[in-house]
């Protein structure tokens, strides 16, 4: 395996360990330390969004259960310093199309965009075929509004 490869797989590693952390959570490692495992958090999302991992029991979000409103009452709920407010953004996360879209197929679908708030999904025209929809990463919160609403796991949400 030439060293290259060997970096790819590392990263991909690496992206598939770490979950999706509750909002305004701290870094990994900063997190991990602070957070006691209470599961306050997840009691008190309104959206049923949090999980607690089995093996971990450290909270993380599941977006096929719903999105994010930045309601912020995982941080109110939480006892410890894993997850603080502060003024930049609530996490790094972002939307991301992947190959399963129905429009690769032809199917005209446009589920994803009608749920995202912020209007980030428009669509690709493109000469005699059905219009593809594009996320603009500028205006994407990382809600995961979109996840659930596509019917074929197209859209995963990833830092
Ligand atoms: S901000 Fe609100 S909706 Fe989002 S994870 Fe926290 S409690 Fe749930
Ligand atoms: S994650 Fe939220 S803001 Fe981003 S594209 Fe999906 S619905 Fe829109
Ligand atoms: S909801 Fe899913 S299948 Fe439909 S356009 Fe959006 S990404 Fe494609």
């Amino acid at each position: 395996m030439d060293f290259s490869r060997r970096k790819f797989l590392g990263a991909g590693v690496l992206c598939q360990e770490i979950p999706l952390r509750p909002p305004w959570a701290q870094a990994e490692s900063l997190f991990q330390e602070a957070c006691t495992r209470c599961g306050d958090c997840v009691r008190h999302c309104p959206e049923g969004i949090l999980i607690q991992d089995n093996a971990s029991s450290y909270p993380s979000v599941d977006f096929a259960k719903g999105e994010c409103t930045f309601c912020g009452d995982c941080v109110d709920a939480c006892p410890s310093t894993a997850l603080q407010r502060h003024e930049a953004e609530p996490w790094p996360y972002k939307a991301k199309l992947n190959h399963r879209c129905l429009t690769e197929q032809q199917v005209v679908c446009l589920s994803c965009a009608e749920q995202c708030e912020v209007s980030a999904i428009s669509w690709q025209h493109q000469a005699k075929k059905v219009s593809k929809p594009i996320i603009n990463i500028e205006l994407c919160t990382g809600c995961g509004a979109c996840v659930a609403s596509c019917p074929t796991q197209a859209i995963e949400v990833k830092s």
